[in-house]
């Protein structure tokens, strides 16, 4: 499928086609588990503040629709391209599938910078975007959620966009929603829990002390934050953080809610002077027991994969680490490598309960969500860990081959019309 060559499309489909030969995956079946059901591409003219108009392009890719409605992230990001869309539309199928979900996987994005655009044109890119998505999307077709450069304002323009458009209110059109407009308590900060969760998990299986360990963050944003955050209350210190604009290194922790402050005011960790500031490069590289991409993809690669030098690595972006540098990892047996599709699914699995309780008009408490978040996190943590060490493949392999088989098992059961 030309229409996707992307490298990060590329990446998705390697790990597919290893998943594939590993468990022999018949040839018949690979295409069609493999190639996303469906894509719109679309332009979005929009009035920018100073008179002019400007048209941006915008992308949704519905991975696969065996086993429910669609579900996934809508980014900004200049790099947005329909392939890399559709590479993170098909981690999605596989990470709802791996924790029991009802969905396939979805993805979306705008190429545009959001840091450069007023909360007006914000607003009107967002609202035109959700217009011409119209046809495409709905509670039981296609469900959107936050992403790298959303967050809960894009989501409720879009909310009420659509259902300007029904004539009657819509809420499980997204998820990530504010909570007083639907949205679930716990949704903002399910990923980032989650992520604190598992590598607390990971901790425990591979005999680390949280008081004794350190942990370095890429990517300082709502899932690295919160993740940092979880680290810290269990006693971790966090040595290391950054975002788009750099890195910061202090060997003695980094105070997380001065760091929090001054991002707050400044809108970026650059400035901060209570830790030394150093390249996004080097800060993956640093010692550290705890290490946690939470940025872009392909951050790990063959150039670096043998300079990390941490015992956990979680995988809190979306395929942070290329097919390269996990045949060097292999070669790493210290490094426990929590996999993106089960590292940073708290977020997905929320949004499935926030989905839940729009589709019932009836909430939960916070306490009830992350209950029922962590049962599943375990449940799936359990099952990877399990598949893994019985087969004797890497973290990665078992978490895509559980994933993969259940959509395979789908579509078996379903069969194929006509
Ligand atoms: P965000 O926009 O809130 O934060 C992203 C952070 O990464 C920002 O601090 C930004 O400055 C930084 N960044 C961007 N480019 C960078 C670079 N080249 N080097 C270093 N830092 C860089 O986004 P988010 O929602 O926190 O998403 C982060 C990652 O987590 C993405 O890969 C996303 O797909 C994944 N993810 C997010 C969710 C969610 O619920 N938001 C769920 C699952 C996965």
């Amino acid at each position: 499928m030309e229409i996707y060559d992307h490298p990060t499309f590329r990446m998705a489909c390697h790990q597919f086609d290893l998943v594939a030969d590993y468990w022999q995956i018949p040839d018949n079946e690979r295409a069609r588990l493999k190639f996303p059901k469906r894509s719109m591409t679309v332009a979005l003219p929009i009035h920018m503040d100073d008179g002019s108009t400007k048209v941006f392009t915008g992308h949704r890719v519905q991975h696969h629709l065996t086993l429910g409605p669609t579900k996934g992230g809508l980014r900004y990001h200049p790099d947005v391209a329909l392939g890399e869309v559709a590479a993170l539309a098909m981690w999605m199928s596989w990470k709802c599938a791996l924790a029991g979900l009802p969905y396939g996987g979805a993805k979306g994005g705008i190429a545009c910078n959001p840091s450069k655009l007023s909360m007006t044109e914000l607003e009107r890119l967002t609202r035109r975007y959700t217009q011409e998505m119209i046809p495409f999307i709905g509670e039981k077709v296609d469900v959107m959620a936050p992403d790298m450069g959303t967050n809960e304002q894009t989501m409720a323009w879009m909310m009420d966009t659509y259902s300007v458009h029904t004539g009657y209110t819509v809420p499980g059109i997204v998820t990530g929603k504010p909570v007083s407009m639907g949205g679930s308590l716990g949704r903002r900060e399910s990923t980032g829990r989650g992520v604190g969760y598992l590598i607390n998990r990971a901790m425990d299986t591979i005999g680390l002390t949280p008081g004794q360990s350190r942990a370095v963050v890429q990517g300082f944003g709502n899932v690295g934050s919160v993740a940092a955050f979880s680290l810290a209350k269990f006693g971790v210190k966090v040595v290391g953080v950054s975002d788009v604009s750099g890195g910061l290194y202090n060997a003695n922790g980094i105070d997380l809610l001065k760091l929090d402050k001054h991002i707050a005011e400044h809108r970026s960790l650059a400035g901060f002077t209570e830790a030394e500031p150093i390249s996004n490069a080097y800060l993956l590289e640093l010692p550290c027991e705890i290490l946690v991409p939470a940025a872009m993809e392909r951050q790990i690669t063959e150039t670096n994969a043998a300079n990390i030098k941490c015992r956990i690595l979680a995988e809190a972006a979306n395929g942070p680490t290329t097919p390269e540098a996990d045949v060097i990892l292999d070669q790493r047996p210290e490094i426990f490598v929590i996999p993106d599709i089960l590292c940073n699914a708290g977020g997905v699995i929320v949004s499935y309960f926030e989905w839940v309780q729009d589709l019932q008009s009836f909430f939960w408490t916070e306490t009830e969500v992350m209950d029922k978040l962590f049962r599943i996190l375990e449940g799936a943590f359990v099952q990877v860990l399990n598949l893994s060490r019985k087969q004797k493949v890497s973290m990665r392999m078992a978490a895509l081959g559980g994933g993969v088989k259940r959509v395979q098992d789908g579509k078996r059961i379903r069969g194929l019309f006509p």
